[in-house]
């Protein structure tokens, strides 16, 4: 007999490390937008992996290429050349209007593979003596879970216990150009921030800051890394969130979607006089850049040359932020979005944000809290408008109770 939910969640206490805190659903099928439990509920997917799944569930065009690869060569590492990587490559590049490729695996394997970058070429390039590189970083960010990552976190969960912490980082408030402008000087490597801040609640800066920490950047002779791993590949309506200043960063790093929500690939892209500072043994990984991640990631590229799911972001997330404004002062306290991505501050009087997204589940539609009573909300790109509108009826009644 198979195990049921209750059953699965039970038997993972003992075995799984419990550093996370899943909603209490056991998800055994998945299609588009849509995932059905061990039991059969059906749930509309209002997270979407953090943007992993931009393309909807198991997206045919992605299983046809993943299952064509996987008939013909999964992995040679990086000590051989494969036939799909140069492919790849060349069509990501093209895709971010950049010029080289770095393939990783993880979010956080990109963003440790920027700072490595960043650091070198501030030794080569720049000049900086050895060792005194900075990176100037906003406070609030989340790049990943590696030591030196949350060395440069101010979320105390996340450090907390895991010192000592690599040095060379500066924090500066999120969306403050004087203050960034005030922190960076001739030590300075880069300058890393997301576009928007995912994690923290879909934070938005206000206009002109991408522009003016471009501007910023190239007035002091430093590089500008955007981690685009949530932000990137649609979500907020653009290729790139950066596009909606019209600003081209000199390394973009990647993942989440880029791997089609099944297998892990993550890459820095930017401009050749900065990647080109890494030789080779300099830097590596065995599974960066295999053929099944290339022959997946480069079916997601073209997913996205065709600007379709750019513009659905773009048109749905009208609906989004329309069906956001009708909720304001009916347990909806304020809300940000870009795209179809919003982060939406709930009525703490009504529930943490953890019990609102209990009350989602039980009503069949998955979301995830993320600080206090903030939900953050991100289908699928996939997710038709009626979906999305019964998702925010949804929402309604949850905040109604
Ligand atoms: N950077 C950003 C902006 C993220 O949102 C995340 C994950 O949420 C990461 C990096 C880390 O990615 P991963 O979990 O694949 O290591």
């Amino acid at each position: 007999r198979a195990r049921t939910s209750d059953e699965l969640i039970r038997a993972e206490q003992p075995v799984l490390a419990h550093n996370y805190h899943p909603l209490p659903v056991v998800v055994a099928h998945a299609e588009g937008a849509w995932v059905e439990d061990v039991e059969g509920r059906r749930y509309l997917d209002m997270l979407a992996g953090y943007s992993a799944l931009n393309f909807g569930h198991r997206h045919p065009a992605l299983i046809e290429a993943a299952h064509r690869q996987l008939d013909r060569l999964t992995l040679t590492s990086r000590a051989f050349h494969n036939d799909q990587l140069a492919g790849f490559a060349e069509r990501l590049a093209r895709l971010t209007g950049q010029d080289m490729v770095l393939p990783m695996n993880t979010g956080a394997e990109a963003v440790e593979s920027g700072i490595k970058v960043a650091r070198k070429w501030a030794y080569d390039v720049k000049g900086v003596p050895a060792d005194r590189a900075t990176i100037v970083v906003a406070a609030d960010n989340f790049h990943g879970r590696t030591t030196t990552i949350v060395s440069f976190s101010t979320d105390e969960t996340a450090r907390s216990g895991f010192g000592p912490f690599t040095p060379g980082f500066r924090i500066v408030p999120y969306n403050d150009l004087a203050a960034l402008e005030a922190a960076v000087d001739e030590t300075t490597a880069a300058v890393l921030i997301e576009p928007v801040q995912g994690e923290a609640g879909v934070i938005v800066p206000d206009d002109g800051y991408l522009a003016g920490v471009r501007e910023l950047t190239r007035r002091a002779g430093c590089l500008f890394v955007a981690d685009e791993i949530q932000s990137g590949l649609g979500r907020t309506g653009r290729t790139l969130a950066v596009e909606h200043e019209d600003v081209v960063p000199d390394l973009v790093l990647l993942g989440k979607a880029l791997g089609g929500g099944i297998v892990p690939v993550s890459a820095v892209v930017g401009r050749r006089e900065v990647l080109g500072v890494l030789h080779p043994g300099e830097h590596g990984s065995t599974f960066g850049g295999n053929p099944l991640a290339a022959a997946v990631g480069t079916a997601v590229v073209e997913l996205l040359e065709t600007g379709e799911f750019q513009r659905r972001a773009a048109e749905l997330g009208g609906v989004l932020r329309e069906g956001l404004t009708d909720l304001v002062g009916r347990g909806v306290v304020g809300f940000r979005s870009r795209g179809l991505w919003a982060g939406v501050d709930v009525d703490p009087a009504l529930g943490t944000g953890r019990e609102i997204s209990e009350r989602l589940m039980r009503e069949g539609v998955l979301a995830k809290d993320t600080h206090g009573s903030t939900i953050r909300l991100a289908p699928p790109l996939t997710i038709t408008e009626a979906e999305l509108r019964s998702a925010l009826a949804v929402l309604a009644g949850a905040l109604a109770v």
